[in-house]
């Protein structure tokens, strides 16, 4: 197993560089870098960029417009996104039910649909979980009852993460109560604007409106919107969640928390000194830095064992519980290191262009909300509790 990088992937890195330099628009990398709330707006505007290069749908079969890259393509492209202070990909389109309509959708289907995620013409939103259903998934209520040729949907979904821009959603949905639990669920596409659909939102301990309540009243889904055969959704639902944990663990985001807190505690100063020269947080600190350091290592070498036709188990489960737990102490320790001025609460600066002329404030106004925010890491993408079950029983076979 070769862990080191090969001189034609260190090359990629650098036309990987180049391009984030000369194509990532000044405005979005510094809302960014300082923590801002992004627009709908900049993220279809930074994935319009990607789209045109060819490099948004990077887990894409070639034959549908993925670059070809393989997994260690990916991961450089990852690391040097984040380093670079791009905005993430909203994935509820492009990575998550791309894949599915791929492997199980109709041609007319993908004909349709893979254009229209290429060129950010459909926001996508993702209706799995539900009150009562988010762990035990497969308990889900939300009925899709047969008349005619459509579906009339009714239940509730929750959490559904930036759902007020979404124009379509895929939804789980029980096709047939009488069934057992994972085989009377049926994977639909949703039209947004259809009646009968109320979007609530949710907000959330940082401030943000991020996630939403979704209400489907009697809504009639045409029959076509099924992926895959009724009764199927629990298959397509399974892999898609693959590719949700797929990059969950967050390296490049970690190694650029761990720079900006370097940075941070080299120049608050600690009893006239700087903070990282304090014995009880430097140790903290070091202690991150380790553990991202194995994180990396057990990163490559799933990645390793991916390039050489290995297939990722329960080891995205241990890079999960891992990435998220370390960008939670990531946050922590950043909080910490911004001691009061991480207090005072400023929406017109996350979400405006407000200029905060006070250059400590301007780095710091995104302290406690991105502490709060980060809290949902160990929770969505299947919470650490159930990750750890799965580490449990398929590594160490209890
Ligand atoms: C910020 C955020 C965004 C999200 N976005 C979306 C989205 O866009 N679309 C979507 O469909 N869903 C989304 N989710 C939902 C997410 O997938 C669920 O929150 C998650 O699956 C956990 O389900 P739950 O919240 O219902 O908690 P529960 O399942 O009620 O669990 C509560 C607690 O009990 C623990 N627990 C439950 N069962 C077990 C068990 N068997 N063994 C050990 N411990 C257990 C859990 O780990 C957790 O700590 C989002 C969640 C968050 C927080």
């Amino acid at each position: 197993m070769n862990l080191s990088f090969s001189a034609d992937e260190q090359a990629f890195r650098q036309q990987v560089r180049d391009f984030l330099a000369t194509s990532l628009p000044n405005e979005i990398r510094e809302r960014v870098r300082l923590g801002r709330r992004l627009t709908a707006d900049d993220h279809i505007r930074w994935q319009n960029i990607l789209s045109a290069r060819g490099w948004l749908a990077v887990n894409w079969p070639e034959t549908h417009g993925g670059p070809g890259w393989g997994p260690v393509e990916r991961h450089i492209f990852d690391e040097e996104c984040a380093a670079a202070h791009a905005p993430t990909i909203v994935p509820f389109g492009v990575n998550m039910v791309a894949p599915v309509i791929i492997k199980f959708g109709s041609e007319a289907q993908q004909y349709y649909y893979l254009p229209r995620i290429l060129n950010n013409q459909d926001w996508w939103c993702q209706g799995y979980s539900e009150p009562g259903a988010g762990s035990d998934l497969a308990s889900l209520k939300t009925r899709a009852v047969r008349d005619g040729d459509h579906y009339v949907v009714t239940g509730q979904k929750t959490w559904t993460t930036l759902g007020q821009y979404a124009n379509m959603m895929f939804c789980l949905v029980r096709t047939d109560p009488e069934a057992k639990k994972q085989a009377g669920i049926s994977f639909l596409l949703i039209d947004m604007a259809s009646p009968g659909i109320t979007v609530r939102p949710i907000i959330t301990l940082d401030g943000a409106h991020e996630v939403n309540e979704v209400f489907l009243d009697e809504v009639r889904v045409p029959v076509a919107n099924r992926i895959g055969d009724e009764g199927q959704g629990w298959t397509c639902a399974k892999f898609l969640l693959t590719h949700e944990r797929t990059g969950i663990a967050g390296l490049g985001h970690a190694k650029q928390a761990l720079r900006h807190l370097k940075q941070l505690a080299s120049c608050v100063q600690h009893r006239g000194r700087p903070l990282l020269e304090l014995a009880s947080f430097r140790q903290r600190v070091i202690r991150a830095e380790l553990e991202l350091m194995a994180l990396e290592v057990t990163n490559l070498r799933v990645i390793a064992a991916a390039r050489d036709g290995g297939m990722p188990g329960a080891e995205s489960s241990l890079l999960k519980v891992r990435g998220s737990e370390l960008r939670q102490e990531l946050s922590e320790l950043t909080r910490r290191a911004l001691g009061p001025a991480a207090l005072p609460f400023l929406p017109e600066f996350l979400y405006g262009d407000t200029e905060l002329d006070d250059p400590v404030l301007a780095v710091s106004a995104a302290g406690a909300p991105q502490y709060f925010n980060r809290r949902k890491l160990s929770i969505y993408g299947g919470s650490n509790e159930i990750q750890k079950s799965i580490v449990a029983k398929t590594i160490l076979g209890m």
